[in-house]
């Protein structure tokens, strides 16, 4: 995968600079500790032009995940807006993943540094798990508890249990993973938010030990609209082996549907189930093709 070549730029701190020119800094408690916070936006190719979809929450995000372990955020997110969108333009990207980044400066104590920096890149990338329908497979790692960090940090450090269950499936042959959380309850994947259908009801793990997504958020949104029932609850992974039909949601993969778990397959075909029917809402929403707030 190659996210930039000698002629992409990215913006840093103020300036826009280019992507080769820009390097990490070996000091930085980021590095070492994986103290930073990050974002993950996407850009849509729609008949009103390049389109940042949520970009305002996902900012406000980012700062949430700052302010909650005490990095510094002293950026205004109206202008960080439309420093992406000048990314996106310097770049030519019209359907584009955004990933701002906040790190922290040089201090190798267990005590947040006091500089930090913001970096915005962009690249072209498509659906993060394909297009068609995954097969997944339970973890063995459990989401990190939240008595730990704060579930609702985007913090980078969070993302080795990610990584770590991300290859543990795929070294099986799953394509994703799902993982448990500290009770034992269904969590989540490993970058994605999770829905499952049962007796024409959608069910989702309640806050808490999730990461609640934006996009879990449309979902829900999109599913009152539609007067689909959603149950925010704890589930079980019988919950989860039992259900009609399941999905994941998330800015990287937008709504994908799940085939199988472990090998067995989910019974209703995807076409026929309330996810199919999000999913296509979500996209019209997307490329801006229908206004549901509107509609409301
Ligand atoms: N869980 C984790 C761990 C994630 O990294 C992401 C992607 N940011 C999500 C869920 C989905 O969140 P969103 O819908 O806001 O992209």
């Amino acid at each position: 995968m190659k996210y930039f070549d000698k002629n992409a730029w990215i913006y840093l701190d103020g300036r826009f600079v280019k992507a080769e020119a820009a390097g990490a800094d070996l000091f930085s408690q980021s590095v070492h500790y994986g103290f930073s916070a990050i974002e993950g936006i996407r850009a849509y190719n729609t008949h009103n032009g390049t389109r940042l979809f949520k970009a305002e929450q996902h900012y406000d995000r980012l700062r949430r995940s700052c302010e909650q372990v005490g990095i510094d955020f002293p950026w205004d997110t109206n202008a960080l807006v439309d420093k992406t969108y000048e990314l996106l333009d310097r770049n030519n990207l019209r359907s584009a993943y955004i990933r701002p980044l906040v790190t922290t400066g040089r201090n190798m104590y267990l005590t947040p540094a006091q500089d930090t920096s913001i970096s915005i890149t962009a690249w072209e990338w498509g659906p993060f798990l394909g297009a068609g329908l995954i097969s997944t497979t339970l973890s063995p790692h459990r989401r990190p508890s939240p008595l730990s960090v704060p579930a609702t940090a985007k913090v980078s450090g969070q993302y080795v249990a990610s990584i770590l269950a991300t290859t543990e499936a795929g070294k099986r042959g799953f394509d994703e993973a799902i993982l448990l959380d500290q009770e034992g309850f269904v969590a989540q994947a490993s970058s994605n938010n999770l829905f499952i259908e049962k007796n024409n009801t959608l069910y989702t793990p309640a806050r808490g030990h999730i990461f609640p997504g934006i996009t879990r958020q449309a979902v829900l949104e999109l599913a009152s609209i539609f007067s689909i029932t959603v149950v925010e609850k704890q589930l079980t992974p019988d919950d989860l082996k039992t259900a009609d039909s399941a999905f994941l949601t998330g800015t990287a993969t937008g709504i994908v549907g799940i085939a199988s778990l472990d090998g067995v397959a989910f019974p209703e075909a995807w076409s026929d189930t309330l996810g199919a029917t999000i999913q296509r809402a979500y996209k019209n929403l997307t490329l801006e093709k229908e206004n549901y707030e509107v509609i409301i």
